[in-house]
């Protein structure tokens, strides 16, 4: 599973951002998945729940994960479409069916809240 090593890639910068601050525990993370990043957010919630366990460091740190908007432009009018759900099917102005997505493939370690 792709998400497990994304994960495990969170742990160790938590890790070093701990060490730097002479943290002994994570008590929060915010992460952001834009929903066009191609990664599972059950999977990385999954992952993040069995690695943590395993983790003294983050062992009870609540995970808190923020899907933002993303932006459809349509090709043929320009209309553009803000959603944090599915593409859309076509434009809701002309009906053409090539919308571009101008964000929303981030994965970004947005907080930590340690002590
Ligand atoms: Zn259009």
């Amino acid at each position: 599973m792709h998400e497990i090593s994304l994960v495990q890639g969170l742990l160790d910068q938590l890790h070093s951002i701990a060490r730097e601050n002479n943290a002994k525990q994570v008590l929060r993370v915010t992460m952001i998945i834009g929903p066009l990043s191609g990664v599972v957010v059950e999977s990385f919630e999954f992952g993040f729940d069995i690695l943590s366990r395993q983790d003294d460091l983050v062992r009870d740190a609540k995970l808190e994960i923020i899907i933002p908007e993303v932006t459809y432009r349509c090709s043929n009018c320009g209309q553009e479409e803000v959603t944090s759900r599915a593409r859309p099917a076509q434009c809701a102005k002309c009906g053409d069916r090539i919308l571009i997505a101008t964000q929303g493939d981030d994965l970004i370690l947005r907080q930590v809240e340690m002590e």
